[in-house]
């Protein structure tokens, strides 16, 4: 399998030539555009790795899929979705497009910048961080994981499009509370540092549906994942590869395969929607070797 693993990143690394570093955030435009890791962990417990799997990257939009966990997790489903919708958008991660229109009462989904920041800004507590922090080091089994400052203060100097985002949805209630402080949480858990394998773990904890408590918020996740992780190539991305995943602009992308298997992917250079160029290579390939569609 390691293999087979090894093969795929030698035969999409060309793709790092397409495409550019999130340098919108500064300390992302800084990070080394030539590694490329994958990693598989499947639910036997088996862990299969290739490339530069243990590079530390950060998780960036990936973390809005366990935010909206850990908000469902807090409020429940229907409290959740009565603050953030579930439908694809065209629109890209950041946008503000409509969320000022008179009829919009809440954001597309949890997986745009906006909708993420109301489900983080539903999560409990007095330290939200602290409790988002445990939540990964939990499920991913490295107790070791922690924020990157640089790129967190790289991040809050610059999010004035977030704040834009947060600060208008304060003023047409679609979010409560300190916008700042909801802001700085929302910052920090995108600058969670991370490597492939803790990503495929991540993925395999929602892969992983023996446990009654847990498999509605999981299976609901995962729909979510497959319809709006992609951004607004989502549909694209679910006819060429089928396997629910999302993208961070750190160059991650984690993909949950129900019942079966977690895998973590990074490279760092971003195509036109902000995913990984190599990553949805890697992610094709990984579909065409080992059959993992599950349409
Ligand atoms: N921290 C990034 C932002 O808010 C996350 C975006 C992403 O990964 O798509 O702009």
């Amino acid at each position: 399998m390691e293999k087979i693993l090894e093969d795929i990143i030698v035969s999409n690394e060309h793709l790092k030539n397409r495409g550019s570093l999130a340098d919108y955030i500064p300390a992302l435009g800084r990070v080394d555009p030539n590694k490329i890791g994958i990693s598989l962990a499947d639910i036997d417990g088996n862990i299969y790795r290739a490339g530069d799997w243990d590079h530390k990257f950060t998780i960036q939009s990936i973390s809005k899929v366990l935010s909206l966990m850990l908000a469902i997790m807090d409020n429940g489903e229907e409290n959740v979705f009565k603050r953030v919708d579930y439908e694809a958008t065209e629109e890209p991660f950041n946008t503000m497009f409509k969320l000022d229109f008179p009829q919009t009462l809440k954001p597309a989904n949890p997986m745009i910048n906006a909708g993420a920041i109301v489900t983080t800004s539903l999560i409990k507590g007095e330290d939200k961080f602290a409790r988002i922090l445990d939540f990964y080091r939990k499920i991913s089994g490295n107790k070791d994981l922690d924020y990157n400052r640089e790129v967190y203060v790289s991040e809050k100097k610059t999010g004035d499009k977030n704040r834009s985002i947060a600060y208008l949805m304060k003023a047409r209630g679609f979010i409560e509370g300190d916008v700042d402080r909801i802001l700085d949480v929302y910052f920090k858990q995108c600058s969670i540092e991370v490597n492939t394998l803790d990503l495929a773990k991540i993925g395999l904890f929602i892969a992983d549906r023996s446990d009654l408590n847990t498999n509605q918020i999981k299976k609901l996740t995962t729909a979510i994942m497959a319809s709006s992780g992609m951004y607004n190539f989502s549909g694209k991305y679910a006819v060429e590869v089928g396997v629910p995943s999302k993208s961070g602009v750190g160059g991650g992308i984690v993909a949950t395969l129900p019942n079966k298997m977690g895998i973590g992917v990074y490279s760092p250079v971003l195509d036109e929607y902000g995913n990984s160029s190599v990553g949805f290579g890697i992610m094709k390939d990984l579909e065409k070797s080992l059959t993992l569609s599950i349409y």
